[in-house]
């Protein structure tokens, strides 16, 4: 999978690229990222990317040329399956949503910064738009990591027990149930037993109870989400 990340802080994504699961993945060439700074495609000698709302609103706009000339520059080079906008003003982003970003071949993800891009990217250039969530952040750059990061420890090469992924919560509507490592009593707190019996149908059974119930309790909207949707 090829992943193009457009920001106006390509140095807020430094560590997070290149650490853990993330940098595994480009190690072994299951993905490449690459982060183009949008100050780069600025067609004006001080690299401005933003200009005053038209209205006389408060804030500033990320202004269109320089998203334009960044978004079909990469087009040159390729086919993208989607350009993707985080921003709040969206659908909430889920697991399902990552599930199918990580069959996909090559993407952009655009970071807003300021009071939001110019409109009129969204309306020409965008294909999806997600929100991480209902509260706004400073900039994409986080939405962006947390899509990326989502996305990419889908894809078979990424972490090394692959069906670790597909245990994990949200992928068949329910919580992960707990989990426990050595020893087995510390401090007087035990491991449940049936995770020592060795019997694994019985292991299996307590961890779907366990997903239901933490599921029941926390999270009941899932147990009615239909996983076609
Ligand atoms: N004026 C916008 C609004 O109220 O909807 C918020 C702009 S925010 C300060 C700047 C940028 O951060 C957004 O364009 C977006 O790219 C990113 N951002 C902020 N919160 C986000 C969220 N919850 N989900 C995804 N992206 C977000």
């Amino acid at each position: 999978m090829h992943i193009d990340i457009v920001s106006a802080v390509p140095e807020l994504l430094d560590s997070f690229l290149n650490h853990s699961i993330l940098k595994r993945a480009q190690d072994n060439k299951t993905v490449e990222i690459f982060v183009h700074d949008l100050h780069d495609f600025a067609d004006n000698k001080h690299r401005r990317i933003d200009d005053y709302p038209y209205g006389g609103a408060s804030g500033m706009v990320m202004s269109i040329q320089p998203v334009e000339k960044a978004i079909t520059q990469l087009q040159k080079e390729r086919h993208y399956d989607e350009i993707i906008f985080p921003t709040p003003d969206a659908p909430l982003y889920n697991q399902k949503t990552a599930n199918t970003l990580s069959t996909l071949g090559n993407i952009i993800i655009l970071c807003g910064h300021y009071k939001g891009i110019d409109q009129r990217i969204r309306d020409h250039f965008i294909t999806m738009e997600v929100s991480i969530g209902d509260y706004v952040l400073t900039g994409g750059e986080l939405a962006a990591a947390i899509i990326t990061d989502s996305i990419v420890r889908l894809i078979p090469g990424s972490i090394s027990d692959e069906t670790s992924a597909l245990t994990d919560s949200f992928q068949d509507n329910l919580l992960s149930p707990p989990v426990y490592t050595r020893p087995a009593e510390y401090n007087g707190w035990k491991v449940p037993g049936v995770l020592l019996s060795g019997n694994h149908k019985d292991i299996d059974e307590w961890q779907m109870n366990e997903a239901l119930r933490k599921t029941q309790q926390i999270r009941p909207d899932l147990l009615s989400d239909d996983l076609t949707e």
